[in-house]
């Protein structure tokens, strides 16, 4: 029976996108900390398999018909394509390189988001205000995420280099407002939108350019806002793509990767202290290098030297950064604090919120060397208690410590906060050498009286590091 246009089967499926949505909240509550994110994201998988499952059986057309058989078959087999891709990459990846996969994930959301509006376009209505918004919005929006997050994921991988032009932000504002003012022109219309398509393919290769351009510039230590602004970015395109077929547990999902991203973004731009009208405009932060000049002598420490400072320490902090991912070190990393703390050493983790390259890849980190999460602490809890602790032993990091933040306007990490390391009695700093980090500029921490260099591959150092201590 069919009362009001409602069948048993439409309202299961409604059922089913509300139980999905469910799913969604609950999983994304539980990525919120580390023992319950892998359930977490099972959960959110669960609640996308049943939307997915509900409307291939029982989604109708405005005439009552299903989904065709033949058309099933295929979306099965894209299906099945696309997972099995997916699959091999996610279990490929190394963990050093997984900014670099979120971004191609934020570009594939951002290019399904375009696709559905680039063809569901012409089957609008000319006059439908709002159908003909989300549809151009869903264009703008997932073509501006397709194409920025292919440059952010070729900067990240050292592809595709800066360009820091005075003027790119006056390029990127007027193409903005350019492309802007096209998408209204389109939406307005009373033209037809088969008589349309030139101006909404003009619109195409604007916001394409705009995502290429509005990346570009970005450099220095600033990728990590715009990663986190392209991956909300994504969001809201898929909420306008919900719209366009009025998907509920489509529109859901999307706000919830919207609103979840530009939290993200905005605690990322608290950690910057940089604007978000800076990141949307473009061109901030460049790799300038910076403290140039005198820069005094590098102290090293020997392995037996630093076994025995930190084995008659009261309080070690570790900050590790990017260099820890690199070597691998969480592990042996988590060893040494074992086996300070067997010695009576108080041992803390302290984590920058743009340490390594993603957000939260501190924690992921040591996450999975089982470090008890109670032992991470966050910058600004940490920082106070600095001036008391005995050894500050940075693994791998270098522009989270980089005392140019506060003290060379020059720097393009200037006001950035970073760990007071330079605030602790005593720092050993683990690298191979004296390379720059993401930023690209030099590190006067590393020529502070009291730090002493402890040069190698992080893994390396931190194992001779424990045996000596082992030995003592
Ligand atoms: P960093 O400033 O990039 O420095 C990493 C340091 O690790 C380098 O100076 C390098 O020096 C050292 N290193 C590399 N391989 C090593 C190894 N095998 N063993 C020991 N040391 C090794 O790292 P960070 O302090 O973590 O700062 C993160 C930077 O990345 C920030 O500028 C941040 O803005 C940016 N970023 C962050 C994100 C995010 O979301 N977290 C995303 C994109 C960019 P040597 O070559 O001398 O060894």
């Amino acid at each position: 029976m069919n009362i009001t246009g409602y069948t048993a089967g439409s309202s299961i499926l409604e059922l089913s996108y509300l139980i999905a949505a469910i799913l969604f909240v609950v999983g994304l509550k539980m990525l919120s900390h580390p023992e319950t994110a892998r359930r977490g994201n099972l959960w959110a998988f669960g609640g996308m398999a049943l939307a997915m499952v509900t409307t291939i059986l029982l989604h109708k057309d405005g005439n009552g018909r299903g989904i065709p058989l033949a058309n099933v078959w295929v979306i099965m087999a894209v299906i099945g394509v696309g997972a099995a891709i997916g699959w091999t990459i996610a279990r490929r990846v190394k963990m050093t390189a997984m900014p670099q996969l979120v971004s191609l994930y934020n570009a594939s959301g951002g290019a399904a988001s375009a696709l559905v509006a680039l063809l569901e376009y012409p089957n609008a209505i000319a006059g439908d205000l709002s159908s003909l918004l989300v549809t151009i919005l869903g264009l703008i929006i997932g073509t501006v995420t397709f194409s920025g997050s292919m440059i952010a994921y070729g900067k990240l991988d050292g592809k595709v280099g800066d360009i820091m032009k005075p003027y790119m932000t006056y390029i990127n504002l007027t193409l903005l407002i350019v492309t802007l003012v096209l998408g209204a022109f389109v939406v307005v219309s009373p033209n037809p939108p088969a008589e349309m398509l030139w101006s909404v393919y003009i619109l195409l290769g604007l916001s394409l350019l705009y995502g290429v351009l509005f990346v570009m510039p970005i450099g220095g230590a600033d990728m990590p806002v715009i990663i986190s602004l392209l991956n909300s970015l994504s969001g809201i395109a898929a909420t306008m793509a919900g719209f366009i077929y009025h998907n509920q547990a489509m529109i859901l999902g999307g706000i919830l990767v919207g609103a979840a991203g530009m939290i993200l973004t905005i605690l990322m731009c608290k950690a910057m202290n940089r604007s978000l009208l800076n990141v949307v405009i473009g061109s901030f932060g460049g790799g300038a290098s910076s403290a140039q000049g005198e820069h005094g002598a590098i102290k090293e420490i020997t392995l037996s030297d630093a076994a025995v400072l930190l084995s008659y320490s009261q309080k070690v902090v570790i900050i590790p950064g990017y260099g820890l991912a690199v070597a691998q070190a969480q592990h042996i990393a988590q060893e040494l604090d074992i086996l300070l703390e067997d010695k009576g050493v108080d041992v803390k983790y302290a984590i920058h919120p743009v340490a390594g390259r993603m957000p939260g890849h501190m924690n992921v980190l040591l996450a999975e060397a089982d470090v008890p999460y109670e032992k991470l602490i966050e910058m600004d809890d940490i920082n106070p208690d600095m001036p008391n602790v005995d050894v500050a032993v940075v693994i791998g990091a270098n522009d989270v410590v980089n005392p140019a933040a506060y003290d060379d306007p020059g720097s393009p990490i200037y006001g950035m906060p970073i760990i007071d390391a330079h605030l602790a009695k005593n720092i050993i700093i683990m690298k191979r050498g004296m390379g720059k980090g993401y930023a690209g500029i030099e590190n006067m921490l590393f020529f502070n009286d009291k730090t002493r260099m402890l040069f190698g591959d992080a893994k390396d150092s931190l194992q001779k590091l424990v045996s000596e201590i082992k030995s003592m």
